[in-house]
């Protein structure tokens, strides 16, 4: 399976990071070896000194598709989560700054947070969620999904005219403004429609 990453999502973060308003999604991927083992630590790599936390919402899709009609996208997923799509900043930025891939500052071993699974049918509008990600008992990140730049829907016709998605294949909808730097000892805790979804230590 497959991790599909949607950056410049939410005009917020975009614009935190100075970053260019983009004219189609932004889209990356990392593998399945960046998941975090559940109820594991996460332990800020050596090759970092500016690991970002970035809380996304989640899509797992349930079966195979290619060229999926936003009409019909829907019919590809069931289950909402969220996560954090953690980054080495430091790292990204020497990278973007040569052009070069991200892969080593999103890609790497427990980069990737996947937090519990809720059935969509428990939501009144997936496109009216609220999300928030707690650091040690502050909100640092608050957003809801009406403001994404790219629908649920209309991000999975867009990834599938490129790579067919798989079941069990999980998409990170991209990240709202607050993210911030993490250091051993915190302890990040993520909030969907009022739902603990994920807790996660620092070391
Ligand atoms: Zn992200």
């Amino acid at each position: 399976m497959k991790l599909i990453c949607i950056g410049r999502n939410y005009t917020a973060h975009i614009e935190e990071l100075a970053n260019e308003r983009p004219e189609e999604p932004v889209v990356f991927i990392k593998p399945d070896s960046a998941i975090l083992p559940k109820e594991q630590d996460f332990y800020i790599p050596e090759f970092s000194n500016d690991v970002h936390y970035e809380v996304e919402v989640l899509v797992k899709i349930k079966k195979v598709g290619k060229h999926i009609n936003e009409q019909f996208a829907h019919n590809y997923y069931d289950e909402i989560g969220l996560g954090i799509d953690f980054t080495a900043r430091d790292l990204q930025a020497k990278l973007k700054e040569k052009g070069l891939p991200w892969e080593k500052a999103k890609g790497f071993d427990g980069a990737a947070v996947v937090g519990n699974w809720v059935h969509k049918s428990n939501f009144k509008d997936l496109n009216e969620l609220n999300f928030s990600l707690i650091k040690n008992g502050k909100e640092v990140q608050k957003s809801n999904t009406s403001l994404m730049l790219w629908r649920i829907d209309e991000l999975i016709s867009y990834i599938s005219m490129f790579f067919t998605l798989k079941k069990g294949d999980i998409i990170f909808t991209g990240t709202p403004s607050g993210v911030g730097r993490i250091v051993a000892n915190d302890y990040l805790t993520g909030v969907l429609e009022g739902q603990t979804i994920f807790t996660v230590k620092i070391k």
